[in-house]
């Protein structure tokens, strides 16, 4: 008889495991994980699931369901670290040699062309595995994947595209055939689930109308938008200025807009890269709830870019969790807003509005407002270091985004935190 396996979609439920670009590991799990089992079982391989949905599963529910009753288990993941690491990684039990793990990281390695970040066994100091998915399985293969970074931008974006997601997945798939020794056979296209992903923050479908290099070419372009009567913004990236029509949570929303556009003699274009969102989306705008500044006990909207504390009375997460101690009384920048409702950037967890109160040492920055560049700003938000000689200096606010500020003066995006306004 051949090898009996289960897969494992990683965390789920009250767990998300890593975010990464406004996508929870959980989500990305256990998609990969529906896939791999539909496909393995139309191969004839005898595998099962932890989890087939959003549930909790802890170390002990989670492993009593592996523990002598398979061969094999794979634990589907995705790692987050600083943004910077990346690369694949599979991890093998300290009793079983690397063949498995290595295989399949190879494998995966070859059809992402993503860095090999390493394939290893890790011993606590007890002399037994580290994770507790080798330690409590027994004497199951477990393998655990770490597809890759899903905070580093290029590992994120590549698993982003649909196309590539399931050549990954795919690709473990035949790793799996080839060590219990069933013949492998390539999808039809059809196998590929359409698998909508709840999305925690900016991942939109943007209408795009052009790129300049020059701020003056794109301002043209706005302007002849705007006498079309059609709403425009500008967002640089990538050293661009990107002039774009809306920002849309659905695709049919986005070509619908892209379609009316058109129609008055505008090319478009749609971009899917996720990030944060420089205004609200069209279809859910963003209502910003009234909130109390505190130094002035005036009330006023909370909006994405404003520096807020937590207080120390919050008691849940909007999504329902607890609030770690932790993380109360903290200050944060608001990614987003909706109803009653923000986004905070630092911990990606949606916040009841009246949970927080405004930073009194910074009230929101608008275009047009006059800032100064603060001495002790090191990097603009693109990256760079920023000249001595341009600190301390005066600005104009051209344009605002999340967290970020558009110097006119000076061209560049700065973040909010390095400029005090005048
Ligand atoms: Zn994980």
């Amino acid at each position: 008889m051949s090898k009996k396996g289960i897969i494992d979609p990683g965390h789920g439920g009250t767990d998300p495991g890593a975010t990464g670009f406004g996508i929870r590991e959980k989500d990305w799990c256990l998609r990969i994980s529906l896939y791999q089992h539909k496909r393995l079982r139309e191969l004839g391989a005898d595998v099962d699931l932890t989890r087939d949905k959003d549930v909790t599963l802890d170390s002990v529910a989670r492993t009593n369901k592996i523990r002598g009753k398979y061969d094999f288990c794979i634990s589907n993941h995705w790692n987050a670290f600083n943004g910077k690491a990346r690369g694949v990684e599979t991890i093998y039990p300290i009793r079983v040699t690397d063949r498995f793990a290595r295989n399949i990281a190879n494998s995966l390695v070859n059809v992402s062309k993503l860095p090999l970040r390493r394939v290893f066994n890790r011993r606590n100091s007890a002399g037994t595995d580290w994770y507790f998915m080798h330690r409590l399985t027994g004497n199951v293969e477990t393998i655990i994947i770490e597809y890759a970074f899903m905070d580093h931008r290029a590992d994120h974006d590549w698993y982003l595209n649909d196309q590539n997601f399931y050549k990954a997945a795919e690709s473990v798939v035949e790793e799996i055939c080839k060590y219990i020794g069933i013949q492998y056979r390539g999808p039809k296209s059809s196998d590929q689930p359409k698998v909508d992903l709840p999305i925690v923050s900016g991942t939109l479908f943007r209408v795009q109308v052009g790129a300049f290099g020059k701020l003056e070419n794109a301002e043209r372009l706005q302007e002849r938008l705007e006498a079309a009567d059609i709403d425009t913004y500008l967002i640089q990236d990538q050293g661009l200025f990107k002039v774009q029509v809306g920002a849309y949570r659905k695709k049919e929303n986005a070509e619908a807009q892209a379609k009316r556009v058109e129609a008055k003699g505008f090319d478009t274009f749609i971009t899917t890269a996720s990030g944060t969102p420089a205004h609200g989306t069209k279809d859910e705008p963003t209502q910003p709830a009234a909130v109390v500044t505190p130094s002035t006990s005036v009330s006023r909207s909370v909006n994405a870019g404003d520096k807020v504390i937590l207080n120390n009375s919050a008691n849940r997460y909007a999504t329902g969790q607890t609030i770690p101690a932790s993380v109360k009384n903290r200050t944060y920048t608001v990614m987003q807003t909706r109803p009653g409702q923000v986004l905070l950037q630092e911990i990606m967890s949606w916040v009841h509005v009246a949970d927080v109160r405004l930073s009194s040492a910074a009230s929101a920055i608008e275009s047009g407002d006059r800032v100064t560049l603060n001495s002790n700003a090191s990097r603009y938000a693109t990256g760079e270091k920023i000249p001595a000689s341009r600190k301390g200096q005066r600005y104009t606010v051209l344009q605002t985004r999340s967290g970020q500020v558009l110097l006119r003066e000076i061209l560049s995006w700065v973040h909010t935190r390095d400029v005090t306004k005048l």
